[in-house]
């Protein structure tokens, strides 16, 4: 990049480590961000790293003469609403690149041939990119993942020829590609998702679909069949030079399955989901990130052991404690009704904590999955709406405010009525509460762990 301009909008997870590789490299960056705090972190950090004097902190005004232009994954750059400075640069004929282009240019001009996996998806990227990286790693593979989840892009090190790159992608990342191939492209699953962003369904489909982008015949596309519009872009794919494979996490006739609690390879038995990857979405996970690996050339066996020795990601059904054989299960990132779903019917039985700001729908469409549930703790904002779905479906529930009172409560009536498994799985965002629900998780896993979680239900 020595000698280049380049443009940086949004000094976030992505544009700060973008700004500070571009100049580390020897580019001229200019770059802004509205906030003045996030400003001065990045002129703090390029003090640091001595690459202050290729970076200009300044607002834009003209977007002539960029070589590109780097957007923080949430301003968007195409229609139907493009952030000015975006349009601008079109205009102007300046290609608008995600951090992820810029790796894979920067990997090729440094002359390593490490190879790219990317994994997209609505559901399921975060853990099916950790644990690419991790069946990888116990491979002895040079791996660095990151992207949307972990590490930005540009944030990762350079690994030699035999190394791998496994990039979780956003649908943002991906209409921002331009020479970026992956030797493997991975799309889990389409439901509706960020629909406000990309138009329609089929802005948000034909976002996705650019993993397969420039694919050639030594490539491996892997798509999802538990989903209606993945298996029709299936059905395109089969004509594009790449190998095309399929993968499900219920049913047989597919390439990779996770059917019956185990993973298929063309209707073979070859490994088993581990304990950290219950329920069929997850089978989809880990048959695909089975797939990944194999066509890498990892061994059958090490596969298979990586699948058990996987310990799983935080705040997804998050196994965090077992007091007196009542399990605590952080589910923190299921922030809708369909993510809950999914942690839901891994229980036959359970107790609830639910709630904080609802999404549109509410809870109804958990109602067949009501009969699971013995009791339920509801929190949040709105935990009075939430109770009316309850109230309409015979589900007892108490109100609780706060995951201080919940938690204690949902102890005490999982051992009054012997129900295994607390589980935190909100079907809410937490903003109204918590700064996240990373936040979320971490004081749901501290009142678990409590040494007086009794106590604190008698006060
Ligand atoms: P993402 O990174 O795409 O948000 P995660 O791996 O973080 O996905 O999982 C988030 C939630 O999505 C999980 O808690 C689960 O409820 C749901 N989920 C995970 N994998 C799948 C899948 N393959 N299909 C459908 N839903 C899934």
């Amino acid at each position: 990049f020595a000698g280049q301009r380049y443009a940086v909008l949004g000094l976030g997870r992505n544009g700060l480590p973008a700004v500070l590789a571009l100049a580390g490299c020897g580019a001229q960056v200019q770059a802004w961000d509205d906030g003045a705090a996030t400003r001065q972190a990045l002129a703090e950090q390029a003090e640091r790293a001595g690459v202050a004097h290729n970076i200009i902190i300044a607002p834009f005004d003209t977007m002539a003469g960029y070589d590109a232009l780097v957007l923080s994954p949430g301003i968007p750059h195409i229609l139907p609403k493009p952030h000015p400075i975006a349009t601008k640069a079109i205009a102007a004929g300046v290609p608008v690149l995600s951090d992820a282009e810029l790796l894979y240019r920067a990997v090729r001009k440094a002359g390593s041939a490490a190879r790219f996996v990317g994994i997209t998806g609505t559901n399921g990227k975060s853990t099916t990119t950790t644990l690419v990286a991790h069946i990888l790693t116990e491979a002895g593979v040079p791996v660095a993942a990151g992207g949307n989840l972990g590490p930005a892009a540009l944030a990762l090190p350079l690994l030699p020829d035999n190394g791998i790159y496994v990039l979780e992608m956003s649908s943002y990342m991906l209409e921002r590609l331009d020479s970026l191939h992956f030797d493997v492209a991975c799309l889990l699953n389409l439901t509706p998702d960020h629909l406000d962003r990309h138009g329609d369904m089929a802005g948000y489909i034909g976002a996705k679909a650019h993993i397969f982008d420039h694919q050639t015949e030594h490539d491996l596309a892997l798509i999802g069949m538990d989903d209606e519009p993945s298996r029709l872009l299936a059905k395109t794919l089969h004509n594009a030079p790449a190998r095309c494979e399929t993968v499900s996490g219920t049913q047989a006739g597919c390439t990779w399955s996770g059917h019956d609690g185990a993973i298929w390879h063309d209707g073979v038995r070859c490994a088993t989901p581990g304990p950290a990857l219950p329920g069929s979405h997850n089978a989809q996970n880990a048959a695909a990130a089975t797939a990944v690996a194999q066509f890498l050339g990892v061994d059958e066996a090490v596969c298979a052991a990586a699948l058990l020795s996987f310990t799983g990601l935080p705040h997804r059904q998050k196994l965090i404690t077992t007091r007196e054989g009542v399990a605590f299960v952080d589910d923190s990132k299921a922030t809708n009704a369909d993510a809950s779903a999914r942690a839901l019917s891994c229980y036959e039985h359970l107790i609830w904590i639910a709630g904080g700001v609802a999404k549109a729908g509410g809870i109804e469409p958990l109602a067949p999955l009501f009969g699971r549930i013995r009791h339920a703790f509801l929190i949040g904002q709105d935990a009075q709406a939430l109770s009316r779905t309850l109230d309409a479906h015979g589900v007892a529930y108490t109100l609780c405010e706060t995951l201080e009172r919940a938690v204690p409560e949902a102890y005490a009536t999982a051992l009054a009525t012997r129900t295994p498994v607390v589980l935190l799985s909100p079907a809410c965002a937490s903003f109204d509460q918590f700064s996240g629900f990373e936040a979320r998780g971490q004081r749901f896993a501290a009142l678990a762990q409590a040494p007086d979680l009794h106590a604190t239900q008698d006060t």
